[in-house]
């Protein structure tokens, strides 16, 4: 809600553009109270201005705030009175509109809050009300709560919730205290894998220094400001968020997104080795386009990426989540697939197989066709390197007896 149009606009395009955010667009609190009057819950955030020609004095806040969904302020003045705002209502931030980089600050700030959904946070302190207070302020910016009141909670909390993104941990506990159980927490948990915070006592200033010698990300001395306390919770969440994007990256092939090799081998080998011991079986299957030099050659290079893209989709689909698809070359991919006999495999790549050959590639106005060759193996031997050649040697042999089909070895 903003009455400057060219705000308005600017601002909806650009969450749409940086955050890829649906939203709606109003001018007046006649409008917003319009917008909110059927079904509310499909807003998962407010982006408010304070000052609208019908409501002057941030009446627009206070509106929006009975439907539980978070709010960013706009406002052309920071006094301390929109400060104070920030303690008694969903207000996740107030951002004072001077210049387009404000812009992104919002866009950055609605992605977060849309992500922080099904972030967990868990919340250590044997006070009672303590945790209340800090429940509180997160559920303001959505987070998953998690509570622990003293550290063999906390650990038991972490076990059963392994995708927990940040701890905010006392220092001051009885039995074991913040910076012991930050300790154990490390032994487990790297610190780009999981933000930790440590609260300390504004008087016992070494406190401070302990808790990050131990492993905390960050620390926060109490008493705080609450925007303080914001900003440090943000910064954490946000830089696991970007490290765990950068790691996914690097482990996927750039143009089909399917894991690279060297991600495959490491998932490979851990998939062989609980094989060995279980002896469920392992099928490795190396699969290679026909022909492919001739399909560039006659369409060009980039109807051949959009051929490799297909395929590795293809294979994805039709392998589903249990199975690991990787690029091996430039058009040879490797399919592991855990727990199946002979006879089940056969039939899952005879299907893949099929799968790719109907497949209708688009290149400009035209479509073509891709056919794959496909060696599978399950015989064991001493090692998953093994496992590939021999299934590169079914895929020789399928090549030889005329391409598009599928050869046990
Ligand atoms: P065969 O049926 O025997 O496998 O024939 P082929 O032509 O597919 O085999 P060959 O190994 O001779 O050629 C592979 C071709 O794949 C050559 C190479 O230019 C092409 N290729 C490899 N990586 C890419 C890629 O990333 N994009 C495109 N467009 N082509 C690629
Ligand atoms: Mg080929
Ligand atoms: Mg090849």
């Amino acid at each position: 809600m903003e009455d400057s149009q060219a705000i308005n606009a600017l601002l909806r395009a650009e969450l749409m553009e940086l955050a890829g955010v649906a939203s709606e667009g109003a001018a007046t609190l006649e409008q917003t109270k319009a917008l909110l009057a059927e079904r509310p819950e499909r807003f998962f955030i407010a982006v408010l201005d304070l000052n609208l020609p019908d409501a002057a004095d941030g009446e627009v806040v206070d509106y929006v705030s009975q439907f539980d969904i978070p709010i960013i302020v706009l406002t052309g003045n920071l006094d301390t009175s929109a400060r104070q705002r920030m303690r008694q209502d969903h207000l996740v931030d107030y951002v004072l509109k001077r210049n387009a980089s404000e812009i992104d600050y919002v866009c950055n700030l609605v992605r977060q809050i849309r992500d922080n959904y099904r972030r967990k946070v868990l919340v250590v302190d044997d006070s009672r009300s303590f945790r209340l207070y800090l429940r509180g302020l997160l559920s303001v910016h959505k987070y998953q709560l998690l509570e622990a009141a003293n550290g063999k909670q906390a650990l038991q909390q972490l076990k059963a919730n392994p995708d927990t993104v940040l701890v905010i941990s006392d220092y001051n506990m009885p039995g074991m205290d913040g910076a012991e159980l930050i300790e154990i927490i490390r032994r487990d948990h790297r610190r780009e894998e999981l933000a930790i915070i440590g609260i300390s006592d504004r008087t016992k200033a070494q406190v401070s220094a302990r808790l990050l010698k131990a492993g905390a990300n960050d620390f926060i001395t109490k008493p705080f400001e609450v925007e303080e306390f914001y900003c440090r919770v943000m910064q954490s969440v946000d830089m696991i968020a970007r490290v765990c994007q950068i790691r996914n990256a690097a482990r996927r092939d750039f143009l089909t997104g399917v894991y690279n090799r060297s991600y495959l081998y490491e998932q490979g080998e851990e998939m062989y080795a609980r094989a060995k011991k279980s002896a469920a079986g392992l099928a490795v299957a190396m699969v290679d386009a026909d022909h492919f030099k001739r399909i560039n050659d006659r369409y060009g290079h980039q109807a051949g990426d959009a051929a490799l893209v297909a395929i590795a989709n293809s294979l994805q689909q039709s392998l589903g989540e249990a199975c690991v698809v990787g690029r091996y070359g430039g058009e040879e991919f490797v399919c592991l697939l855990p727990g199946a006999s002979e006879s089940l495999a056969m039939q899952q790549f005879e299907r893949v197989r099929a799968g790719i050959e109907a497949l209708s590639i688009q290149n400009g106005g035209d479509s073509f066709q891709v056919t794959v060759s496909i060696g599978v193996t399950l015989d064991p031997g001493e090692s998953l390197e093994q496992m590939i050649t021999r299934a590169d040697q079914g895929l020789y042999q399928a090549k030889a007896a005329g391409r598009n089909r599928v050869e046990l070895n």
